[in-house]
């Protein structure tokens, strides 16, 4: 409708009367107003102008020939056209003007008022309210289209909404809640919301709906377990706010929606999650059993092979011996691998953070494999770059197992040429540390490169014939690549068949502050004795008993023997010891029960501070920490190193010179 002051107002004038048109035009021209006149002169043609054209305002004499006025006027809102209407009328014809006012027409006034003061404030009138009329109707049809989609979204979504009132009756729902919960829209609407759960939980959800209609809280999260109308238990989540309508009456609207398949995979998935770490668990306690059980014998194969060795023995026995010994050392390797590669699956490994002689550990682990390569006639180079510091801090039992993973596979994979150890300091990559890029290259059968990326995997090997030829597990680089990788390091390799490989290692370490004295501890040379030192063996197993026995007393020692934790305490309690050699795994008492007895001076009180070193299958860093934690002293690992429990029995006597 027209709002703009200047554009003409066009009015429509329905009037048989030419005086009166004439009047009415005059009245018009005189007033001040922007106007565009269309007149006619019988209801039939005004129809029709209206039917074609827009106008702002009609004027109707309600006296017309032929159809008359109201009828003319019934026929326009019949059609649509909401045009604003005044009418004209005669004197006294109040009634007739009054029943055209309720069939719509907006005003009216006699013709004899017509003057151009009276049109203009009819006009106006008019066009005000005909205006208001207007934004009313944009606004209803605004409304109705909000409706339409609301009621659109509302049934088209697969979230089940609903409304409950003040009374917790479901006054709207739409159609996904209901597909959710199984019960149909009838049985819902106007039925209390309670009707979806268990009686058991009336009381309760009542409870929550008044409370919340109470007290707005924003928008509620919730999880709800339900049974649908058939029985079947539904997990929902669900969404409640409180809305409020204009004559402030107020509703929750629950938005919900179904999870239980969701929370079914998650469940399942967490079953699944736990089943895994069952298993893996399982297996790394049945390898680790295992390895402890074949260890123990093995102990004892190899510590009674050492004995004979150091006996005199005829020329074949001592190569049978030797044999002996060098398998058993092989199958004891292997057994460790399976150990360790346990542990680094199951997260176990601890890493050490001490100051050690990188030099020392270098000169060690070349040590360690060059009998082999002396046997297979491959030369052993060894090449430091001066840059490299001597002490640095780090773990150096990690750092010589992998040195001698990587140096033991080149000697076992060369057989003619050299294996070289060579070392060099990177620049800087994390501040404050030693990047050393530490490479061991050899001149052997190399590696397929397809097989380059797959060596690392766990149980895999270049050849399927390696196992044959050169024995192995393929777990030694697995092993090798987390021990790295766990110090937050690198590992390459490059390799070419027939010609050799280089594996590079690069690891941060910080410099150490000990001096070397401080970490060397060499050995006596003249002959050993600790002649009068007595020490109790707490053992179970005979072999190790044996062995045990056979090693101590070659260096003098008085050894009393022990079958288990209590034994071992009543031998404390009865006789005099100075050191204690405890195994940790025994029947009827253990290692750690018969220490902590032993230290807390409950038992063999006299005895209390005694020295004691527990006899270990394994060197972790946890085992040390129990053993440290559960008061001992000290730690052998099994089968011992002779020079080892040497030094050790020495230290804790207060025999070192
Ligand atoms: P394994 O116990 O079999 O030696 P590893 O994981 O240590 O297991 O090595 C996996 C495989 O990688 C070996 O079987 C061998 O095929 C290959 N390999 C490793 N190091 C070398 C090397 N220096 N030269 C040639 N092949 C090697």
């Amino acid at each position: 409708m027209k709002v703009d002051p200047e554009l003409p107002i066009r009015i429509l004038l329905v009037d048989d009367d030419e005086v009166d048109t004439m009047a009415f035009e005059r009245a018009l021209r005189k007033s001040s107003l922007v106007y565009e006149l269309t007149s006619v002169a019988d209801a039939e043609t005004g129809f029709a102008t209206l039917l074609k054209q827009q106008f702002d305002c009609v004027f109707l004499d309600y006296l017309l020939p032929g159809t008359d006025g109201i009828r003319l006027l019934k026929d326009m809102r019949e059609m649509g056209i909401n045009t604003p209407v005044a009418v004209l009328t005669s004197q006294g014809d109040e009634k007739i003007a009054v029943e055209m006012m309720k069939s719509g027409a907006l005003d009216y006034f006699p013709k004899s008022e017509v003057n151009p003061d009276k049109l203009s404030s009819v006009l106006r009138q008019v066009l005000r309210v005909s205006q208001i009329e207007t934004q009313k109707r944009h606004a209803e049809s605004a409304l109705r289209e909000n409706e339409r989609l609301l009621d659109i979204v509302f049934n088209a979504t697969h979230v089940g909404i609903c409304l409950t009132n003040a009374e917790g009756l479901f006054v709207r729902v739409n159609q996904a809640f209901s597909d959710i919960l199984g019960w149909s829209k009838e049985e819902l609407l106007h039925h209390h919301f309670t009707l979806l759960f268990k009686e058991e939980y009336h009381q309760q959800a009542r409870e929550l709906h008044r409370m919340f209609m109470l007290q707005p809280l924003g928008v509620v999260p919730d999880e709800w377990v339900l049974k649908r109308k058939d029985g079947q238990k539904i997990t929902l989540s669900v969404s409640n706010s409180l809305y409020q309508d204009d004559r402030g009456q107020r509703f929750v609207v629950s938005v919900l929606s179904d999870i239980s398949e969701k929370k079914k995979t998650e469940e399942e998935l967490l079953e699944a999650k736990r089943a895994a770490e069952l298993a893996a668990k399982a297996k790394t306690e049945f390898l680790s059993n295992m390895s402890h059980e074949i260890r123990t014998p093995m102990n004892a194969v190899i510590g009674l092979t050492e004995l004979l060795l150091q006996e005199p023995q005829n020329e074949r026995n001592l190569e049978y011996l030797r044999s002996i010994k060098y398998s058993a050392d092989n199958l004891l390797v292997i057994i460790n691998d399976i150990l360790d590669f346990s542990k680094i699956e199951s997260g176990k490994i601890t890493l050490e953070h001490i100051d050690f002689d990188f030099y020392k550990v270098a000169d060690e682990m070349l040590k360690t494999i060059s009998h082999k390569a002396n046997e297979k006639g491959v030369a052993l180079r060894k090449s430091i770059s001066p840059r490299v510091p001597r002490i640095l801090k780090g773990d150096p039992y990690r750092l010589n197992q992998i040195l001698l993973n990587l140096a033991g596979n080149a000697i076992k994979f060369t057989s003619a040429g050299y294996v070289e150890l060579s070392v060099e300091l990177l620049p800087e990559q994390v501040p404050g540390k030693n990047r050393l890029k530490m490479s061991v290259v050899d001149t052997g059968i190399g590696i397929p490169e397809k097989k380059l990326t797959t060596i690392f995997e766990s149980f895999t090997q270049a050849y399927t014939d390696t196992t044959r030829l050169f024995g192995g597990t393929g777990l030694g680089l697995a092993i090798t690549r987390n021990l790295v990788h766990l110090q937050g390091g690198e590992i390459h390799v490059s390799s070419e068949t027939g010609k050799g490989s280089v594996f590079s290692v690069e690891l941060d370490f910080e410099t150490g502050h000990l001096s070397e004295q401080e970490l060397t501890n060499e050995l006596p040379t003249t002959k050993r004795s600790l002649q009068g030192i007595r020490v109790l063996v707490v053992e179970d197993n005979k072999m190790n008993q044996f062995v045990a026995k056979q090693i101590l007393q070659r260096w003098d020692i008085r050894v009393t023997l022990a079958d288990n934790g209590e034994k071992g305490i009543e031998a404390l309690e009865e006789g005099e010891f100075d050191l204690v050699f405890m195994d940790l795994q025994m029947p009827v008492m253990g290692g750690f029960e018969a220490t902590e007895l032993i230290r807390s001076g409950q038992r063999a009180a006299k005895q209390r501070n005694i020295p004691i070193v527990a006899l270990t299958a394994d060197a972790f860093l946890e085992t040390r920490q129990r053993v440290t934690k559960y008061g001992m002293n000290d730690f052998v690992t099994k089968p011992f190193d002779h020079d080892e429990l040497f030094l050790k029995i020495q230290r804790l006597t207060g025999r070192s010179s």
